[in-house]
C-alpha cells in the first residue's frame, strides 16, 4: 500500500516537473522569439491585442504589454515588455490619453525601445470622433473602443498600418478586416434597434469608472459614474454623494461594475442605494481566454446585453 503510494507520488512530481518545463519553455518562446515571416506587431493593452489578431490572422505575432484584466491607465513595463517593443516592426497604442498614467508610461516605453511616433508606434483610435472628459474639458476621454462603430475605425486603421508594413499581405489583411468590420456592424446595427426600445426614464447606465461616454452616445443613453477616469482619485465621499443623487432622480433598478477596476466603491453604493450590481462589465481590458468577455466582440456583446437587460427590467 505504501510503496504504491509513493510511486503514485514520484509519478505525480514527474508530470508536474514536466509540465513546468514545458510552460517556462513557451513563456519564453512567446517572448523572445521570432517567427520568421511573421510581422511582429505589439500593442499595449489585450483589446487591441485582439483587433490585432482577427485582422493579421497567422501572418503576426502579436503581443500585448498590458495583460488580461490589468488596468491600462497606470501600468509599470516590464523587462519583456521593453524586449517586446524594442523587436516590434508596428506598435499600437489606444491614444486619447488613455496610457498616460504613471506620468506617462507609454511615452518612457517607446523612448526605452528606441522606437519612434507615426514611424513605428501608431495610434488605434485614429480618425475616431472625439469625446471630451465633462470634469477637464480640454481632455479627450479614451474609451472609444465601446462604440462598435469606432471599433471598426480601429479595425480600418490596424488594416491599413499592417498592408503599409507588410504589402505582400495587403490583401489578406484587408479581406480579414472588411469581413471582421461587418460583424461588427451588425451586433452594432441590432443593439441600437433593442436600446431604442427602452423608456426613456430606464436609460441610465451606472458604472464605477465614466468609461461609458461614447457608449452612451451610441446606444442613446445617459451614463453616470462614481469617477471619471481611472487615472484620478476614485470613490471620495462628494463623488458618491454626487451619483448616489442622480440614482435617486432617476428610476434606475440595477448598478453595473466593471472587471479592470476594485469593486469596493461600487458595493458601498449598491449598500447605500440598496440596488443590485447586475453584473461585470469589460471596458479597459478583455477578460480571460473562455470567459464572456475573451475577445472584443465576445466583450462588446456581453456588455449590451447585459446593460440592456439591467436597464429593461422592472
Ligand atoms: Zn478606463
Amino acid at each position: 500500500m505504501k510503496k504504491n503510494f509513493v510511486a503514485v507520488l514520484a509519478v505525480v512530481a514527474m508530470i508536474t516537473g514536466v509540465a513546468l518545463f514545458l510552460q517556462q519553455r513557451q513563456q519564453v518562446d512567446a517572448e523572445t522569439t521570432r517567427r520568421p515571416g511573421k510581422l511582429r506587431v505589439v500593442s499595449t493593452n489585450s483589446i487591441l491585442d485582439d483587433l490585432v489578431r482577427q485582422v493579421g490572422g497567422d501572418k503576426v505575432d502579436a503581443y500585448s504589454i498590458v495583460k488580461r484584466g490589468t488596468d491600462p491607465h497606470e501600468y509599470d513595463p516590464q523587462p519583456t515588455d521593453i524586449t517586446a517593443t524594442a523587436d516590434a516592426d508596428v506598435v499600437f497604442y489606444n491614444g486619447l490619453q488613455l496610457e498616460t498614467g504613471g506620468n506617462g508610461w507609454f511615452k518612457k516605453l517607446v523612448k526605452a525601445s528606441r522606437k519612434n511616433f507615426n514611424e513605428d508606434v501608431f495610434a488605434a483610435s485614429q480618425g475616431v470622433p472625439v469625446r471630451y472628459l465633462t470634469t477637464n474639458r480640454h481632455e479627450p476621454d479614451p474609451h472609444a473602443w465601446l462604440d462598435l462603430a469606432n471599433g471598426q475605425q480601429y479595425v480600418a486603421t490596424i488594416s491599413r498600418i499592417l498592408q503599409q508594413k507588410d504589402p505582400a499581405n495587403a490583401k489578406f489583411y484587408e479581406r480579414n478586416a472588411t469581413a471582421y468590420q461587418a460583424k461588427l456592424q451588425r451586433l452594432h446595427q441590432t443593439s441600437q434597434a433593442k436600446f431604442a426600445t427602452l423608456p426613456a426614464n430606464r436609460r441610465l447606465l451606472v458604472t464605477s469608472e465614466g468609461a461609458f461616454k461614447y457608449f452612451a452616445a451610441a446606444y442613446g443613453i445617459q451614463a453616470a459614474y462614481i469617477w471619471e477616469v481611472n487615472t484620478e482619485s476614485q470613490g471620495t465621499p462628494e463623488q458618491m454623494q454626487a451619483v448616489v443623487k442622480q440614482i435617486r432622480q432617476s428610476n434606475v433598478q440595477n448598478l453595473f461594475v466593471e472587471t479592470s477596476v476594485s469593486p469596493k466603491s461600487m458595493q458601498k453604493l449598491a449598500q447605500e442605494t440598496k440596488l443590485p450590481i447586475k453584473a461585470t462589465l469589460y471596458t479597459d481590458s478583455l477578460g480571460a481566454a473562455g470567459s464572456t468577455g475573451a475577445t472584443y466582440y465576445q466583450m462588446m456583446n456581453w456588455n449590451l446585453t447585459q446593460i440592456y437587460q439591467g436597464l429593461s427590467a422592472s
